[in-house]
C-alpha cells in the first residue's frame, strides 16, 4: 500500500524511512518555561506516529529577526537546553529532526524584539503598516549571513540531524528575493540573480561552517503577489540553490500578505503541486538531482503517493494534517482510523498569527500531550453521554480511551451534529471525514453507540447505571422575532443547508455569522465543467479557463451590527467573504429588519433608507440557543453531569471549543 510513501528516502546523509516531512509550524510554546517539555512531548509523539522528518517551528537566528514574542532567539544560550531535548525526544523515538533558521525581516515588529525591524528595503507589509523595516547595511547583511551559519553549527551540536533555511512566505530571505521588497541598488539588489544572492550566501556559508549538516531551504514556488519574483525566477534561484550546495528543496507558496487563499479549505488538496514539479524540471535540465519536497494541502497520504507517482516531488510536506493525527503514518500503513485535518485553520494557523498556544479543532489534545496523558485510569467507571455532535463524540473517544466504559446516546441516526451541515459547503467535505473517523474510532476502542436513541423521561433508565453523565445534546437555532417569520418561505438554516432544492432562486439570509457565510457558499456554488482544482486556480487568475459559472441564485446576506463572517477566524473569514463576493452574493451590514412579507424582507439600509429585498426564500441564521431540555430530568437522578459544548452555552460556540470541552470534559469527570 502505498509503495512511494513508504519508500526510504534521503536527504543528504540523512536516511528518512519515508516521505512523510511533518512542515514547520509555530506552535507558540517554544518559549514556554518548561525546559522545552511541552514541545519536545508534541514532536515526540509526531515521530512515534512515523513522521519521516520532523522540521521545527522557525527559530530566530538573531533577536531582531523574531517573529514575535513567542519565538525562539538561537543566539539566546538560555533556550539551548531545551532546544536539545526536543531533539533528544525526536531521537527516542527513532526520528529525524531539522531546525528551521528563520529570521522574519519586515514580517514583525520592535514590539516583539526591542529592535527596528530590518529589511533588504524600506518597504512596509500589510501587517506591520505603520512599521517600515530599516534598509540594511551591507555590513547588517554580511552580519545576518553569519547569524545563519552559526546557528546551523550550533544546531548540529544540539543535536539536530538537519536545518531547514526559511525562504519562502514573505520572510527575509525571500524579502531579498522580490522587486517588491528588494529595491537595492547595491549588490545584493537588481535582477532576479542579484536579488538571490542573499540566499545563495546563506546557503553557501551554512555549507562551509558546518560541512555535514544536511541543509533544506524552504522556497517560494510563487510568491501570489503582483509585481514580485516570477515562477520562472523562482525556478532559476532553484538551481542557484542545487549549486551552492543545498541538500533538499521544500518548495511552498504564497506570502502571508497575498490575497489570494493557500491552505484554507476552500484550495483544493495538491492545488499547489506544479510549483514543486517545475522546480523538478529545471533542476533536472542542469542535471542536477536534489530531492524536492512538495507542500500545502495535501491531507492524506493517498494524495501525497499521488504526487510522488506524478513525479510532482521526491517528498511530501504534510504540517496541519500531524496536529490533527500524529500518527497518520503509522495508521495509514496499518489502515486504522485517521483523524483528517479539515483545514479549517481555527486552532492552528489563527493562533500562531496571535500568541495562543497552537493546538487543533478535531485533536485538542495537540499541543497539551502533557496536559493530557494516555496513561489509563487504574478504575473503569462507566459513562453515559448524551449527544452526538463534536463535544459529544470527543468526550466519548477521550473517556474511553482513559478506560472508562462509554455508552453514547445520539437522537438522530447519525453522529457528527453541526459537522453534518459544514460538510455540504463546497470545501468542506472533509468535515464528513471528521464524522467517519470518529464513527470508526468509537466502534473500534469499544464505545456502545446508540443511534436513533433520544433520552427522554421514558427511557432513562437506559443511563441509570451510568457513574456520571455528558450532556452534549447541542443547540438549535434561535427564533427570529419579526413581523412575517412565520411565513411558508421562511426557514431555518438547517432545513436550508439539507434541503438547498427546496429554496427558491432569489435567497435572503438574515444573520451574517460563519453559519450564513457557508451557507451561501453552498447555496451560490454553481456547475463548472472544469475540475475543482483547474477551477480553483482558474478563478484566481493562474490557470486558463472559461469565465466563472453565474452563481444559480440571487443571494442577499443581511446583518445587523459587525462584519459579514465576523466570528470566523482571522485566516480564513477574508477568503470565504471574497469567495462570495466573486459569486456576486449582495454582503449588506448595519441594516434593521422591518418585516418579512411574501415579497421579501423589508429592511431600512444603513442609510436609513427603506428597502425591499426581493426573495422566494428567506433563511434565519441568527443564531443558536443552547438545547438543555434534558436537564431537570437529569439533575433528578443524582448522576455526577457534566454539561459541554452547545448545550453549556452557544455564545461564541464554535468546533474548537466544543471539541476542547470534551477532551476536558473526560479528565474532569
Ligand atoms: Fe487542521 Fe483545523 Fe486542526 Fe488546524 S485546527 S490542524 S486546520 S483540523
Amino acid at each position: 500500500m502505498l509503495p512511494r510513501v513508504f519508500q526510504p528516502g534521503a536527504i543528504g546523509r540523512m536516511r528518512l524511512p519515508n516521505r512523510i516531512v511533518m512542515g514547520s509550524m509555530h506552535l507558540n510554546l517554544e518559549t514556554c518555561d518548561d525546559g522545552g517539555a511541552a514541545v519536545a512531548a508534541f514532536y515526540a509523539e509526531r515521530a512515534r506516529g512515523g513522521a519521516g522528518l520532523i522540521v521545527t517551528g522557525g527559530c530566530a537566528v538573531n533577536r531582531q529577526g523574531s517573529g514575535g514574542r513567542g519565538y525562539v532567539v538561537l543566539s539566546d544560550r538560555a533556550r539551548h537546553d531545551a532546544l536539545a531535548r526536543w531533539a533528544d525526544a525526536v531521537h527516542a523515538e527513532g526520528g529525524r529532526i531539522a531546525l528551521q533558521l528563520f529570521h522574519a525581516g519586515r514580517l514583525t515588529s520592535s514590539r516583539y524584539t526591542g529592535l527596528p525591524p530590518l529589511g533588504p528595503s524600506t518597504v512596509a507589509s500589510r501587517m506591520f503598516p505603520d512599521e517600515p523595516p530599516v534598509a540594511m547595511t551591507a555590513g547588517q547583511i554580511e552580519d545576518t549571513i553569519a547569524d545563519f551559519a552559526r546557528a546551523a553549527v550550533l544546531a548540529g551540536e544540539l543535536g539536530f540531524d538537519a536545518v531547514e533555511v526559511m525562504g519562502s512566505e514573505g520572510y527575509l530571505v525571500n524579502q531579498f528575493g522580490s522587486p517588491l521588497t528588494n529595491t537595492r541598488t547595491d549588490e545584493w539588489g537588481g535582477d532576479a540573480r542579484r536579488r538571490n544572492r542573499f540566499a545563495v550566501a546563506v546557503v553557501s556559508a551554512i555549507r562551509d561552517s558546518a560541512p555535514a549538516l544536511p541543509v533544506l531551504f524552504r522556497m517560494s514556488g510563487d510568491d501570489l503577489m503582483p509585481g514580485s519574483s516570477t515562477v520562472d525566477e523562482q525556478r532559476a534561484l532553484a538551481v542557484e540553490l542545487a549549486l551552492a550546495g543545498v541538500h533538499a528543496l521544500n518548495v511552498g507558496v504564497g506570502w502571508h500578505e497575498s490575497r489570494i487563499p493557500t491552505v484554507q479549505s476552500l484550495v483544493p488538496p495538491g492545488a499547489w503541486s506544479h510549483y514543486s514539479a517545475g522546480v523538478k524540471l529545471a533542476l533536472a535540465a542542469e542535471r542536477l538531482t536534489v530531492p524536492v519536497i512538495t507542500a500545502n494541502r495535501f491531507t492524506r497520504l493517498a494524495q501525497a503517493e499521488q504526487a510522488l507517482a506524478d513525479g510532482q516531488a521526491d517528498f511530501v510536506s504534510m504540517a496541519r494534517p500531524l496536529l490533527a493525527d500524529p500518527a497518520i503514518v503509522t495508521k495509514t500503513r496499518t489502515g486504522a482510523p485517521v483523524n483528517i485535518c479539515i483545514a479549517c485553520n481555527e486552532a492552528c494557523i489563527d493562533r500562531s498569527l496571535g500568541e495562543e498556544p497552537v493546538s487543533c479543532v478535531v485533536n485538542p489534545r495537540a499541543g497539551r500531550e502533557l496536559v493530557f496523558s494516555q496513561v489509563r485510569v487504574r478504575k473503569a467507571r462507566q459513562y453515559a453521554v448524551i449527544g452526538g455532535g463534536p463535544a459529544g463524540m470527543e468526550a466519548a473517544r477521550a473517556l474511553r480511551s482513559l478506560g472508562h466504559r462509554v455508552e453514547l446516546f445520539e437522537a438522530s441516526g447519525e453522529l457528527g451534529g453541526q459537522f453534518r451541515l459544514a460538510r455540504l459547503v463546497p470545501g468542506k467535505a472533509d468535515f464528513g471525514a471528521t464524522i467517519g473517523y470518529f464513527t470508526d474510532e468509537l466502534a473500534r476502542l469499544g464505545v456502545r453507540v446508540r443511534l436513533a436513541t433520544p433520552i427522554t423521561a421514558d427511557n432513562l433508565e437506559l443511563i441509570g447505571q451510568a457513574d456520571g453523565v455528558v450532556l452534549a445534546t447541542g443547540v438549535t437555532p434561535r427564533e427570529l422575532d419579526l413581523p412575517g417569520a412565520d411565513l411558508p418561505h421562511v426557514v431555518h438554516y438547517q432545513r436550508a443547508f439539507l434541503e438547498p432544492e427546496s429554496l427558491g432562486r432569489r435567497v435572503v439570509i438574515i444573520g451574517g455569522g460563519g453559519i450564513a457565510v457557508d451557507l451561501a457558499h453552498l447555496l451560490g456554488h454553481g456547475p463548472s465543467p472544469l475540475d475543482a482544482r483547474t477551477r480553483f486556480l482558474a478563478e484566481h487568475g493562474l490557470a486558463e479557463g472559461p469565465p466563472p459559472v453565474p452563481s444559480p441564485r440571487s443571494l442577499t446576506i443581511l446583518r445587523r451590527r459587525g462584519r459579514i463572517g465576523a466570528g470566523m477566524g482571522r485566516s480564513t473569514r477574508w477568503a470565504a467573504v471574497d469567495a462570495l463576493r466573486r459569486q456576486g452574493t449582495a454582503l449588506l451590514t448595519g441594516v434593521q429588519y422591518e418585516a418579512i412579507t411574501p415579497d421579501g424582507v423589508h429592511i431600512t439600509d444603513e442609510t436609513g433608507t427603506p428597502r425591499t429585498i426581493p426573495a422566494d426564500s428567506v433563511v434565519v441564521a441568527i443564531g443558536q440557543e443552547p438545547r438543555t431540555d434534558l436537564l431537570p430530568l437529569l439533575a433528578r437522578t443524582g448522576v455526577p453531569l457534566q454539561v459541554i459544548g452547545g448545550s453549556s452555552g452557544a455564545t461564541g460556540l464554535n468546533a474548537t471549543r466544543a471539541f476542547e470541552e470534551g477532551l476536558r470534559a473526560a479528565y474532569t469527570l
